[in-house]
């Protein structure tokens, strides 16, 4: 071959290599940490793609990847050596309103998807603290909301589409597919990268939010079921001290009955007669509209604005689920290391979650109490108490939320899940050479 020839071979090659990184989506430059600037993601190669067919050529370049959604988990869940893909770029839907469900690209928002489905009369059944996430990363891990009659975000899924490690597109829907389906939901981005979900939806509905202040944690010992189950979504929050949550958060959907005028005490609780925030400090101007005000499902289920930075912004995250029957018993254990853990918290809630059949989910046929706390973002602390809490916890079998931060390991973690062996024999049918495992699915999930 001469020189003339090489070269010629070559610029072909270099065309073909650039035509198919341009159909598996181009290169972009992501930020390399967390949203909240507390983890460190270990590539700097981010594929972008825009459609299904550019994520399947996207999964069939690469050795090894994880799928990234909005950045906002707390943990290595997202993290990968080689590569990962984006699915910001999918961010199309279609309602359908006889079936009464949407069906969204994975990188949507939640914030956009609520903004979109009020525009066509339609809502969600629940969404999170905060509707800056995507849609596949929420339900990838379990996201939750708060209600003893609600189940979290993943329990509205109908159905899943996704390419898995042999590029090609797979789906699965609940009425078709019983156990895989019930497997691959909160499927912690382990079964391949999900680019459309299909989600229930119902008539859209407007709510109000009211808050209660100081709220003796002794009225748990009888009434925590009541109190969790007034309204349609409750959140206690607490930094530990003074045995009391400072904040009751009250959500109301006033088709049932939402909008009547408050009492002035609740269990002992004040009303509050100003907007608050959970976190002593930051502006309640981030938060959504409380002090009984009627406004749209999407602008009070969530506790902060899409228009602002939620929560205080650099942050590490901690959730354990507990059986809701031993609530009041786990309470208490966490408050005997009040000491230890204020001084490093902005703030914990208390949340309630119904019982689902969602294989990996954190409510897995258990009616749950999440007990979440919101660090200040001191590694070295933070890790040393965990162990603590967890230990603490330990007798109540507690599941820690797949996307926070905790210190169980596979072989802790599996006995809290009975369905965990079923759910890697599944992964492995879906990714026999492990192209989608990485550390953290190594260390928190297989084993
Ligand atoms: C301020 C704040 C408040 C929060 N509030 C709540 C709350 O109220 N309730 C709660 O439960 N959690 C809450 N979280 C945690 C958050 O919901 C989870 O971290 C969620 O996974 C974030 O979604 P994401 O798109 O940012 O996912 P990422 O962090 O980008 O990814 C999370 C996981 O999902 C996988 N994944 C993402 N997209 C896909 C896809 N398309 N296909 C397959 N796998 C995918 C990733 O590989 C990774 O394993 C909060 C987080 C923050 C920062």
């Amino acid at each position: 071959m001469n020189k003339r020839q090489f070269l010629k071979g070559s610029l072909a090659l270099s065309a073909v290599a650039a035509l198919h990184r341009q159909r598996a989506g181009a290169e972009v430059t992501v930020p390399r940490d967390n949203w909240a600037g507390t983890f460190h993601y270990h590539t700097d190669r981010v594929l972008q793609p825009r459609s299904v067919d550019e994520v399947c050529q996207a999964v069939k370049s690469v050795s090894s990847v994880r799928a990234l959604g909005t950045r906002h988990s707390f943990n290595g869940i997202a993290d990968s050596t080689s590569a990962q893909i984006s699915t910001l770029g999918l961010t199309d839907f279609q309602i359908d309103p006889v079936a009464k469900t949407v069906t969204v690209g994975s990188g949507m928002k939640y914030g956009d998807l609520a903004k979109a489905l009020d525009k066509a009369g339609f809502a969600l059944a629940n969404m999170a603290s905060l509707p800056h996430i995507s849609v596949g990363g929420s339900i990838a891990t379990g996201t939750h909301g708060s209600g003893l009659r609600n189940g979290n975000l993943a329990t509205s899924v109908r159905g899943l589409e996704f390419v898995a490690a042999d590029g090609k597109v797979h789906t699965l829907r609940s009425d078709r597919d019983g156990d895989a389906f019930q497997g691959a939901v909160v499927g912690l981005g382990s079964f391949g990268i999900v680019t459309h979900v299909t989600l229930a939806i119902e008539p859209t509905y407007n709510m109000t939010q009211i808050v209660y202040r100081d709220l003796d944690f002794a009225q748990l010992e009888h009434n925590f079921e009541a109190i969790m189950n007034t309204g349609y979504s409750t959140s206690l929050f607490t930094n530990w001290q003074h045995h009391q949550a400072w904040q009751v958060w009250i959500k109301r959907r006033v088709d049932q009955d939402g909008s009547a005028p408050p009492p002035a005490n609740f269990y002992g609780a004040t009303l509050a007669t100003q907007k608050l925030h959970p976190v002593l400090g930051q502006d309640p101007a981030k938060t959504t509209e409380q002090l009984n005000m009627v406004g749209k499902w999407y602008e009070r289920l969530p506790h902060f604005k899409m228009e602002f930075t939620p929560s205080t912004g650099r942050e590490i995250q901690t959730e354990y689920f507990v059986p809701f029957e031993s609530a009041y018993q786990a309470v208490l254990a966490v408050e005997s290391l009040r000491d230890q853990i204020t001084p490093h918290l902005f703030v914990t809630e208390l949340r309630s979650i119904a019982a689902d059949d969602l294989w990996l989910s954190m409510a897995y046929q258990r009616r749950s109490l999440a007990i979440h706390f919101t660090w200040k973002p001191e590694w070295d602390a933070v890790t040393l108490l965990l162990p603590q809490i967890e230990a603490k916890l330990k007798p109540f079998s507690p599941r820690p939320h797949w996307a926070k931060v905790n210190t169980l390991r596979a072989a802790q973690i599996d006995g809290v899940y009975p369905k965990m062996s079923e759910f890697k024999q599944m992964r492995k049918q879906y990714d026999p050479q492990g192209k989608f495992v990485n550390s953290y699915m190594r260390e928190e999930v297989l084993g």
